[in-house]
């Protein structure tokens, strides 16, 4: 087996900054396409039409990008990860409604001028063209998605409802679809801008489709995911084994996360991401769940032989991303869990571990966490207390009072949203290269 300061030392171009290039580089070209395309035919019946098309035209390139975005395209996902992506997806939609938005009023605009008419009255004109009701449709489920995604308004909702509500804008990206094919775009004028634009739709939507249906529905054909045991580590957490056919040919590593369903048992459609908690040895994986909702509190229920429904493996919180031979393994509570997988890829040497726990009793995993670091000649540190309690772990000086050497060494962070950041603005003060930390928050959206 490669052991990790190989791969290490065989790198030249960190994975995460080659992804970035390209998925800049990606936008970059077409863009600049874009906007040649459109000095060159983009002229509208009016100046501000002819700004309402160019907001018009750049909302289409950003649902675009959207697509790419949550494709989960396993290139892009294993290096970037699905955190960061969905982050830039969310920052993403936000700028959709402002374009889409501008792109609306300039265009109701753009006709009251055009026929002299009040504003209103040219909006229940273009109400009655059914093209321009399409592309009204497709805002009006944009703004409403807009609202639900807003912090406040997402905290109080059920995961499940915000994301039933997030579905609709398949929809509206199906009505923007159409809407586009029935007006005159920039793309209408020449043949091949009009090849160039359907073969970008294609590719989204086919990266879309790829991701999102076909991969996982032939990988639970090909695999046939099956619990074979429920181990209950804990009163609040469980551990679920889970076997398929030819495991040794599922991509997965040490340190991701699936997305795990459990079909027709205890009413489990919905699906809830949970690290592999060891490192897949290509018969088994294993994902090891703290009890918080009815999903999670529900796994230990789950009967052996249960077919479950696995998407994934994703993430980038993996040692593919390694960049020096020394690592500070950093968890909080059941984010021990990929923390835990990793162990078991390092080889033997530097390693140090930081398990922040309320107390010992609560220290998920942690005999197989011992045993790991032992085996490896590493360090555990398990630090205990609740957090307003004695001295913060996690402060730049009790961090580098810990870890000396910390800015030599690559840090991975698991953990509670809160402890997380804690960390990371810690590993900041002490300036420990961006490169260098790697987080995986346990939560995606
Ligand atoms: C990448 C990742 C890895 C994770 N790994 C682990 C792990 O190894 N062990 C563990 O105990 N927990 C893990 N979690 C957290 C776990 O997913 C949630 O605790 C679980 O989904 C809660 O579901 P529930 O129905 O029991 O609780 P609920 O009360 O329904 O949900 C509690 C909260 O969990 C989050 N959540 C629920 N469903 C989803 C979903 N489908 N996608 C994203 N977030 C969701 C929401 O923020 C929600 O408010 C992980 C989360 C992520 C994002």
């Amino acid at each position: 087996m490669e052991t990790t300061s190989a791969r290490v030392r065989q790198r030249t171009i960190p994975p995460v900054v080659a992804a970035r290039w390209a998925l800049w580089t990606f936008v970059i070209v077409n863009l600049v396409i874009v906007e040649a395309l459109f000095l060159t035919e983009g002229t509208g019946k009016n100046g501000v039409l002819t700004v309402a098309k160019f907001f018009g035209l750049h909302a289409a390139v950003l649902m675009l990008f959207q697509l790419l975005l949550v494709a989960r395209l396993p290139w892009l996902d294993r290096r970037i990860g699905m955190d960061r992506l969905t982050v830039w997806h969310r920052w993403v939609g936000f700028t959709l409604l402002w374009t889409l938005l501008t792109h609306a009023v300039l265009v109701v605009l753009g006709y009251a001028r055009l026929d002299d008419a009040a504003m209103t009255k040219t909006f229940m004109a273009l109400a009655g063209v059914p093209a321009s009701l399409l592309g009204m449709g497709a805002a009006a489920i944009v703004v409403g998605v807009a609202a639900v995604s807003a912090r406040q308004v997402r905290r109080r909702l059920r995961y499940e409802t915000w994301h039933g509500v997030h579905l609709l804008l398949y929809v509206a990206l199906g009505l923007a679809f159409v809407h586009q094919l029935r007006e005159t775009t920039t793309f209408s004028s020449s043949a091949p801008a009009m090849t160039y634009w359907w073969a970008l739709w294609l590719f989204a939507f086919g990266a879309l489709v790829t991701g999102r249906i076909v991969m996982p529905l032939w990988r639970n054909a090909y695999h046939r995911f099956e619990v074979v045991a429920v181990v209950p580590e804990a009163d609040d957490v469980v551990s679920v084994h889970v076997t398929g056919r030819h495991l040794d040919r599922l991509p997965a590593r040490a340190g991701q996360f699936c997305i795990w369903r459990f079909p027709g048992h205890n009413h489990w459609w919905p699906a809830n991401p949970f690290s592999l908690s060891a490192a897949p040895d290509g018969r088994t994986l294993r994902l090891t769940a703290k009890a918080v909702g009815s999903a999670s509190t529900g796994l230990r229920h789950v009967p052996v032989g249960t077919r479950a429904f696995v998407e994934g493996p994703y993430g980038a919180f993996t040692s593919l991303h390694r960049t020096r031979p020394g690592a500070l393994l950093i968890a909080g509570g059941v984010g021990i869990t990929p923390v835990r997988a990793l162990l078991e890829e390092e080889s033997a040497g530097d390693i140090v571990v930081l398990y922040r726990v309320r107390s010992e009793d609560e220290a998920v995993l942690i005999d197989e966490v011992r045993a790991l670091v032992a085996g490896r000649g590493g360090r555990l540190h398990l630090l205990t207390g609740r957090s307003g309690e004695g001295s913060p772990p996690f402060e730049p000086q009790s961090l580098r009072a810990l870890v000396p050497d910390i800015t030599e060494r690559d840090v991975y962070v698991c953990g509670p949203p809160a402890m997380t950041s804690a960390v990371l603005g810690a590993l900041r003060g002490l300036k420990v290269p961006r490169i260098q930390v790697h987080a995986e928050r346990f939560g995606l959206a």
